[in-house]
């Protein structure tokens, strides 16, 4: 599996990631998708655990950006109920969209955090501009056909990426 499709790093929410244990490991902004990763396609606003981890984030001195390919209203009202700065129209894994948001924050490539579910946009871009790269499971049901499209790809793939993890094979 080629490298730049490899997370450093699986987990099933967003809200496992620890602010605090990446702040420690000198990591100092956040890229994050929306969809399906903060919230259903069908959610307009955070609920309280998504809201509670912002709060986290922010207390442990991260910077963060929601980085989406959604349209700007959606993603604007989405933003406003965790206060945090926002990019739509992203384009993923257009590699501008993720310069831009590390512009926003004022945070070099090697000392942010790309977060998302999906290998194609969030992980693929962020490795291409020299990030760190989280993939989460996805939130729930009420995305795009095109999403789903490539959710069959990604299941084609992630099995091959998980068993040459077990064997411990570089990409
Ligand atoms: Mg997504």
């Amino acid at each position: 599996m080629p490298r730049l499709l490899r997370p450093d790093l699986r987990l099933e929410r967003i809200v496992d990631l620890s602010p605090a244990e990446l702040a420690a490991t000198g990591i100092e902004g956040l890229i994050v998708d929306l969809d399906n990763t903060l919230a259903r396609p069908n959610q307009a606003f955070a609920d309280r655990a998504v809201r509670r981890w912002f709060d986290a984030v922010r207390a442990a001195g991260l910077k963060i950006v929601i980085l989406s390919n959604n349209f700007p209203p959606r993603v604007e009202a989405f933003a406003s109920s965790v206060h945090a700065p926002f990019l739509a129209k992203a384009k993923k894994p257009w590699m501008r969209s993720f310069r831009r948001a590390l512009a926003m924050m004022g945070v070099p490539a090697a000392r942010a955090c790309v977060v998302g579910d999906q290998l194609f946009t969030d992980v693929l871009g962020g490795n291409l501009v020299g990030c760190h790269t989280v993939l989460v499971s996805p939130l729930g049901p009420g995305e795009f056909i095109g999403t789903r499209l490539v959710r069959r790809v990604e299941r084609l793939v992630l099995p091959r990426i998980a068993a040459e993890e077990r064997q411990g094979r570089p990409g």
